[in-house]
C-alpha cells in the first residue's frame, strides 16, 4: 500500500488548472498571510505565491531552518515583510503562544492557510492507535487550533479575512491504503464547511483545498515505511501511464489557493484526478 497506489484508482477528467500566480500581483499587498507547514512543498509554494502578490508573510513550520528559508525566499519574491516562526501545529499551548506573539508583533492575520500535515499509509488494522493519534493530532487538531486561534481573532476584529484549510482528495475518496489519513482529511473538509457556514455574513471565507497527488516530500518514499524506492517508482510510472499524474507541481496548488481566496470558493479539488474523484463521489457516494 502506498500513497500513490491509493490514488491510482481515481478518475482523470482531462482538464488542467491554469497557473494564476501572476494574475494576483499586488492583490494581497500589505495583507498579513500566515501559512503553516511553510517550510516545504505546498506550504512553501503558497507562502512564496502570497509573497509575490505583495503580502506580509508569516512562515510557520516545526522545522525552524525550513521556515527561515521560506521567509528569506519570501523577501526575495517581493513580500512586503516576512517572518519565520517555529511551531508544532498539533500542540495547543505552542499555538496559543504563537497566536499571541503574531497578533502583538505583526497584527491580526488576514489570510490563514492551515497547510501543515503528515501522510500515513497502512490498512485499517495495520494502523496502531499511536499512529491514529499522530495523524489526527497534526492533520485535524492542527487545523482546529489554527482556526480557533487565528480565525477567532479575525472574527473578533470584524474586518473580514479568509481561512484556507488544505485537505486532500482523500477526504472524499475511500481507500483501503490510507484509512487514517483519509479520515483526518474528511474531518478537515467537514470542519471547513461547518466553519464556512458559521462565518458567512462576517466577511470571512473558508475554503477546503483538496489536492490529488502533488510532487512534494510527503509523497516520497521516505514518508512511507514498507514502500521501497523500486515500488514507489513502479507506482509512479503506473499512475503516470494511467492518468498523466507525474510532475504536478506544488506551485499549481499554491495558485489554486490564491484563486480560491480571491473568488471565495468553498471546496476546491486540485489536480485532474482530484476533480474527477470529487465528481464521482457526488454521483455515487461510497463507490
Ligand atoms: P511536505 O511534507 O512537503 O510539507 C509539509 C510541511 O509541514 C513540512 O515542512 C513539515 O515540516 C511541516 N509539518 C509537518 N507536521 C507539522 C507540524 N505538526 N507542525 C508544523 N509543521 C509541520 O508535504 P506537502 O505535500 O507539501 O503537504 C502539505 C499539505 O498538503 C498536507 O496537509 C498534506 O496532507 C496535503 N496534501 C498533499 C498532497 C500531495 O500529494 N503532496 C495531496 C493532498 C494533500
Amino acid at each position: 500500500a502506498s500513497w500513490i497506489g491509493a490514488f491510482v484508482t481515481s478518475v482523470e477528467d482531462g482538464r488542467s488548472p491554469a497557473a494564476a500566480n501572476g494574475k494576483h500581483a499586488e492583490r494581497f499587498s500589505g495583507q498579513l498571510v500566515l501559512v503553516t507547514g511553510a517550510g516545504s512543498g505546498i506550504g512553501q509554494a503558497t507562502a512564496l505565491a502570497f509573497a509575490e502578490a505583495g503580502a506580509r508573510v508569516v512562515a510557520v513550520d516545526r522545522d525552524a531552518e525550513a521556515a527561515a528559508r521560506t521567509a528569506e525566499s519570501s523577501r526575495l519574491m517581493g513580500a512586503s515583510a516576512a517572518w519565520a516562526e517555529t511551531a508544532d501545529v498539533s500542540d495547543e499551548q505552542t499555538m496559543e503562544k504563537l497566536a499571541e506573539k503574531v497578533t502583538l508583533e505583526y497584527g491580526v492575520v488576514d489570510v490563514l492557510v492551515n497547510n501543515a500535515g503528515i501522510g500515513l499509509s497502512g490498512s485499517f488494522f495495520d494502523t496502531t492507535p499511536e499512529d491514529w493519534r499522530k495523524v489526527l493530532d497534526v492533520n485535524v487538531w492542527g487545523v482546529i487550533h489554527g482556526c480557533r486561534l487565528f480565525g477567532g481573532r479575525m472574527a473578533e476584529r470584524g474586518q473580514g479575512g479568509h481561512i484556507v484549510n488544505v485537505a486532500s482528495a482523500a477526504a472524499y475518496q475511500p481507500s483501503r491504503a490510507l484509512p487514517a489519513y483519509s479520515t483526518s482529511k474528511a474531518a478537515v473538509l467537514m470542519l471547513s464547511e461547518c466553519l464556512r457556514a458559521e462565518l458567512a455574513g462576517q466577511g470571512i471565507g473558508v475554503t477546503a483545498v483538496c489536492p490529488g497527488i502533488v510532487n512534494t516530500a510527503i509523497t516520497s518514499t521516505a514518508h512511507f515505511a514498507g514502500v521501497d524506492a523500486q515500488e514507489e517508482t513502479r507506482l509512479q510510472q503506473r499512475a503516470a501511464r494511467l492518468y498523466g499524474l507525474r510532475n504536478y507541481p506544488p506551485e499549481k496548488v499554491a495558485a489554486a489557493i490564491l484563486r480560491a481566496v480571491v473568488r471565495d470558493e468553498a471546496v476546491v479539488p486540485v489536480t485532474p484526478e482530484a476533480r474527477g474523484a470529487r465528481v464521482l463521489s457526488r454521483l455515487a457516494p461510497g463507490v
